[in-house]
């Protein structure tokens, strides 16, 4: 059974002063969990985990992230800009891009950023608009399927992601006659994998290329970068992947086809978005309505634009009836939300306590890829986050989107200054 980490009573009262829907983290489930993944590298003593700021890119949270000594990952200009304010510098940014604007470049460099280039043409691109850094990552891309004993993962050969070999080496050679000094690889070849043998089975890969390269090239790389993709058990049935098992399959592959080819002083880099906070925030939403025709419906105060993930992807989300944790599931339902869209449902023939008008209910493991991939179709604001700290208190770590901000890029219209109007005429707060 899954079990919110805040309590009915908690939730009663946070409801007093933030009105749903919004996102809740937890503030001593996330430092707990990060901990934990550091200690089960701990064997590398250059290993850290670059937070990927697009799962949740809350100033807040990153913050939190920062004091527990992660790095960030970003992919945008303005990922880059958030993790700037927060005060990560330098080496804390990974620039991990793909399809990137030149001026996005120029940014991650003038932070100092490590740039993990996506395509062997971007070196030519870097150079021109910015100049080639003296630290490089690049990221690999093996082509074909990629299988774990037999299962295939996934198709790198179909993905628009990374270099392949050759391109690696000859790209590898390039930079290092642009100047380059210190170099990583970094691969991504999974999403969203509870299997423990995904990390090590990677590491495997990008280990024996750093190998190859080495022979080929003389280079010898400083970081190898596992990336993200480790899974969270969304199902409760689902058994979660054993970070310890995981470091320890990777420690094994390193000291197997690194050591022995004479590469022994290179660090272990993650950008786990998902494992590190997915599990850690849910979305909070009220039971607003219930409709009886050709199936029993429960209409709740939150919507896809909130959480896309089960409209988007069919994504099973685990729903806590709050107060009823212990009652029979023997009513089913669909969960839905308002859009005018027939998938905007949280869950479809669920089984769940009966719920009524008023309930609140907590949709599990929405603290990555959630309150981020939000949207505004159908005029829907997005939702406040709030964090559950460490000693009791919440603390609004961003507030709910009004009309005027859903309005805000019409600021130069005459139409502007009659919403702004007629907002306090009709009398909407
Ligand atoms: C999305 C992404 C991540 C994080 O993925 P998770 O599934 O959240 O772990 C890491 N690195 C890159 C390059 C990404 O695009």
């Amino acid at each position: 059974m899954k079990k919110p980490f805040v309590t009915l009573e908690q939730l009663k009262k946070i409801t007093e002063k933030y009105p749903t829907p919004f996102y809740l983290y937890d503030e001593k489930g996330i430092r707990e969990n990060v901990r934990r993944l550091q200690k089960a590298f701990s064997w590398n003593p250059g290993f850290r985990e670059y937070f990927a700021v697009k799962a949740t890119p809350n100033p807040f949270l990153l913050r939190l992230l920062k004091e527990e000594g992660c790095g960030t990952d970003c992919s945008s200009l303005t990922e880059l800009m958030l993790a700037d304010a927060v005060g990560f510098h330098g080496s804390d940014i990974m620039f991990s891009s793909n399809d990137t604007p030149a001026q996005e470049f120029v940014l991650a460099k003038k932070l100092g950023g490590i740039i993990n280039l996506d395509d062997f043409t971007h070196i030519d691109y870097l150079k021109e608009a910015t100049g080639i850094p003296e630290t490089i990552c690049c990221r690999y891309n093996p082509g074909g399927t990629f299988q774990i004993s037999n299962a295939i993962m996934d198709n790198p050969g179909e993905s628009k992601y990374g270099f392949p070999y050759d391109q690696l080496k000859e790209g590898f050679l390039k930079l290092r006659s642009y100047g380059a000094k210190r170099f990583g690889l970094h691969a991504f070849l999974a999403s969203n994998t509870t299997d423990d043998a995904y990390y090590p089975t990677l590491a495997g890969i990008l280990f024996r290329t750093a190998v190859d390269l080495y022979k080929q090239t003389g280079i010898a790389v400083s970081f190898i970068n596992l990336s993200g993709g480790i899974g969270i058990p969304y199902r409760p049935e689902q058994k979660p992947a054993d970070i310890e098992k995981i470091g320890e399959g990777v420690r094994m592959a390193y000291e197997e086809i690194l050591v022995p080819a004479g590469l022994k002083n290179v660090d272990i880099y993650t950008e786990l978005g998902r494992y590190i906070l997915g599990p850690y925030g849910c979305l909070v939403t009220t039971a607003i309505h219930e409709k009886h025709i050709y199936k029993e419906y429960i209409g709740v105060d939150a919507c896809a634009a909130n959480l896309m993930r089960p409209a988007m992807y069919g994504a099973y989300h685990h729903i806590t009836v709050m107060g009823k944790e212990n009652a029979p599931c023997d009513h089913r339902y669909d969960i839905t939300g308002s859009l005018c869209e027939n998938n905007d449902k949280f869950a479809i023939d669920r089984m769940l306590p009966k719920i009524n008008k008023g309930d609140l209910l907590v949709i599990h493991d929405a603290g990555a890829h959630g309150h981020a991939m939000g949207y505004n179709y159908n005029g829907r604001l997005r939702s406040a986050e709030l964090l559950l700290k460490e000693d009791g208190p919440v603390e609004l770590i961003r507030r709910a989107e009004t009309p005027m901000d859903y309005f805000a890029t019409l600021d130069f219209s005459e139409t502007f200054q009659i919403l702004k109007k007629r907002e306090k005429e009709l009398g909407i707060e």
